[in-house]
């Protein structure tokens, strides 16, 4: 019998002319779009460098890259549906592609208004299944006002789910007060924050030899960054029902996370501040959620971070990810594993996180 999958980190892709089309009369002319430039397409952003998509041009065929593949459910919730039902998989939790960048655009209106385009075509697109697709809305976060703002418009779209950048905004840190109505916003509604990996104003992006890998190894440090910021800070503390979810970091760190911030909490108490009621490890068990995909380390770690935190995903359907055959992927990558414990971790920790 087929297992009940969810995949806790999956995406749309945009049609190309989402901002052009959606955005205030007069911010069109400061839409992001793609442009092929010498046969290679770029995201082009106002007051960003134009990023390299890897695709082919619009029109041009399949593309192998990271960019735009041209499977339809991309875009269209029935295709998808489809889509979804040969993989074997029940729901997912749906993040932007190149909605991910717009945290870089340093304009704050600018950035509010496109993140508000996005968040109104996926309302359209995919909350008529609310039971089956939890698009997670991008909340641009330059000024806690308009956040709380837009997260609020989200919610009452029907948005179960918001995105954060991984990044925090230069401004302040994510221990840092300024951002506690946020936080105060999304527990009351019981929303739990996800924090995409590559996200941010300033994501580092290494441009010399072994750029590739170590870009990778580098948005991966900056989802254990963001958990010991909520962690260490207090902000899980001063707000037992927030729940954070690090999305596409791997999660073979989480183990040598959880041990580090213990040992310092303990170890060198003498300098902690704040005091927390528990040690770290039990917030991250409690409030912490992090997607894994074909990673061992994560699983071989259960018995130090707990099955709790994790959750698997398919990233469907970016061309890397696990679609059509999930199934037989996850029976795979949790050989040896106990039942109850592949159960939590492909579906029910997301049923339970989302209210599915
Ligand atoms: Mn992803």
């Amino acid at each position: 019998m087929a297992r009940l999958l969810i995949s806790a980190d999956s995406h749309v892709f945009e049609p190309f002319d989402l901002w052009q089309t959606r955005l205030p009369a007069a911010l069109r002319d400061r839409a992001p779009h793609l442009e092929a430039r010498d046969g290679v397409m770029r995201l082009v952003m106002e007051g960003v460098a134009p990023r390299r998509m890897g695709g082919a041009p619009p029109g041009a065929g399949d593309d192998g890259g990271d960019g735009h593949a041209t499977l339809p459910g991309g875009s269209d919730a029935a295709a998808r549906l489809r889509d979804l039902e040969v993989d074997g998989v029940c729901a997912e939790v749906i993040y932007p592609t190149l909605g991910l960048f717009l945290f870089m655009i340093p304009d704050p209106a600018l950035q509010l208004a496109c993140a508000r385009a996005y968040n109104d075509w996926c309302a359209e697109v995919f909350l008529d299944r609310a039971d089956v697709f939890v698009p997670s809305a991008v909340v641009p976060v330059l000024d806690t006002d308009d956040a709380v703002g837009e997260l609020e418009r989200c919610l009452g779209l029907g948005f179960r789910s918001a995105t954060l950048p991984t990044t925090a905004p230069d401004h302040a840190r994510w221990n840092d007060a300024v951002h506690d109505p946020l936080w105060r916003a999304a527990a009351r509604a019981g929303v739990p924050l996800s924090f995409h990996v590559g996200t941010g104003a300033t994501p580092t992006s290494e441009r010399g030899p072994g750029g590739a890998v170590i870009n990778y190894v580098y948005v991966g440090i900056g989802a254990q960054q963001a958990v010991a910021y909520f962690v260490a800070g207090g902000v899980l503390a001063r707000h037992p029902d927030l729940h954070v979810v690090m999305v596409e970091s791997g999660a073979g760190w989480l183990g040598w996370l959880v041990e580090r911030m213990d040992e310092a909490y303990t170890e060198h108490e003498h300098w902690v501040t704040p005091k927390l009621d528990a040690p770290p490890s039990d917030y991250v068990r409690r409030q912490v959620h992090v997607t894994l995909g074909a990673d061992r380390a994560p699983i071989n770690n259960r018995e130090i971070t707990g099955v709790e935190p994790l959750m698997w995903a398919s990233d469907y359907p970016h061309p890397e990810g696990t679609w059509p055959e999930s199934q037989s992927v996850v029976e795979r990558i949790f050989k040896g594993v106990p039942d109850h414990e592949v159960d939590a971790i492909a579906g029910l920790n997301a049923k339970a996180l989302y209210k599915l």
